[in-house]
């Protein structure tokens, strides 16, 4: 009996579904098409290479977003938000929820390993 995929999250970082447990993404943005193309596969847990792989992945990526994040300038958008353009306070908010999920991935593949 297969494994069902139990928990799918969107990535808006990477704009995917994934599955919590195995890692499988689709980029389908509705959730209902990408669950369908995930479960065209058995969960099964992901292999250490392909959680340290994954790790590598998600630490340069927020190496990268640090760095965006960083390119703001003291007060930051969360200090002042007065001093901001919307459009700033979109980007620092979108960068924020990126930096978010990603780090929140980079704990769950911790757990595991
Ligand atoms: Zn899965």
């Amino acid at each position: 009996m297969a494994m069902p995929h139990e928990e799918i999250r969107w990535n808006p970082a990477l704009e995917e579904w994934f599955c919590v447990r195995c890692g499988r993404t689709s980029d389908h943005v509705a959730e209902e098409r990408a669950r369908k193309e995930i479960d065209e596969f058995e969960c099964m847990l992901r292999s250490v290479e392909d959680m340290n792989r994954r790790a590598r992945e998600i630490r340069e990526h927020l190496a990268i977003l640090y760095q965006e994040k960083a390119a703001f300038s003291s007060p930051t958008p969360a200090d002042d938000p007065a001093e901001y353009e919307v459009e700033e306070l979109e980007a620092w908010e979108k960068l924020k929820q990126q930096i978010h999920v990603l780090e929140n991935e980079l704990a769950a593949i911790s757990n595991q390993s």
